[in-house]
């Protein structure tokens, strides 16, 4: 069965919102027995709490699954058995139980930068850029540019990132998309592979990361033109009825 891995904010939230026919979207997926998984570069709440937040806004309250940016970092720091950080950006979003932040540069056996929108603290900067010296491994969500509600484009954390590679002199490593990890730990979950499964999302680049991993892929821009593109995806020909 095709697996589909969906963006959704832009796509499947729109403006602090369920977008149109969303809800159903995923409905009919899960109906049809489509793996689903959402990919989302959120940071700036847990994947728990991101899944928590749709289930209360009435998407299904099962048959699909969740990965968001801060989920990928704390699976990270786990399998790399990281216990001590630097952090940039609201931690509590991507700490795991087993790992603690420190302000010590000599303590931090990484650095992660998560949502610096959310919270950002200028006295984390020296710190940080202390370990990074040090050459801890320097991980980040994400360094997008920009990023879109569906409604308005807003600036993302690559204002941070960049800034913050400029000054260590070398660049994060990315685990949110475009980077392909993220997208074979979605299709992971799902068990699917990617010549087998749909990559839905509202932004252009990571539609093109999708495509070059074997993806079929939908650019999402509205509503109406996700529909009719539904209709021409014949491997998700039981779902094509449901975006108004
Ligand atoms: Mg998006």
């Amino acid at each position: 069965m095709t697996g589909v891995v969906c963006d959704i904010d832009g796509v499947l939230w729109i403006g602090g919102q369920p977008g149109v026919g969303a809800r159903e979207f995923i409905a009919d997926l899960v109906r049809g027995g489509y793996p689903c998984v959402l990919l989302t570069n959120d940071c700036s709440v847990s994947q728990s709490a991101r899944r928590e937040e749709l289930i209360a806004a009435g998407f299904p309250a099962g048959g699909w699954e969740l990965i968001s940016a801060s989920g990928l970092i704390a699976d990270h720091l786990v399998a790399q058995n990281v216990r001590t950080i630097c952090a940039l950006g609201y931690a509590e979003a991507f700490l795991p139980s087993s790992v603690s932040v420190t302000t010590d540069p000599e303590a931090a056996e990484a650095v992660v930068v998560g949502d610096c929108f959310r919270s950002f603290d200028v006295g984390a900067v020296g710190p940080v850029l202390s370990a990074l010296e040090r050459g801890v491994p320097f991980l980040a969500a994400q360094r997008n540019a920009t990023w879109s509600d569906g409604l308005h484009t807003h600036p993302d954390n690559g204002f941070f990132i960049a800034g913050l590679e400029y000054c260590a002199g070398r660049p994060a490593t990315i685990l949110g998309k475009p980077e392909p990890a993220a997208y074979h730990a979605a299709l992971r979950r799902i068990g699917c592979s990617a010549d087998d499964a749909v990559f839905i999302s509202d932004s252009e680049s990571e539609v093109a990361a999708g495509a070059e991993l074997g993806f079929d892929t939908i650019h999402f821009t509205t509503p109406r033109h996700f529909s009719d593109a539904l209709a021409r995806a014949e491997t998700l020909r039981e779902a094509q009825c449901c975006v108004a």
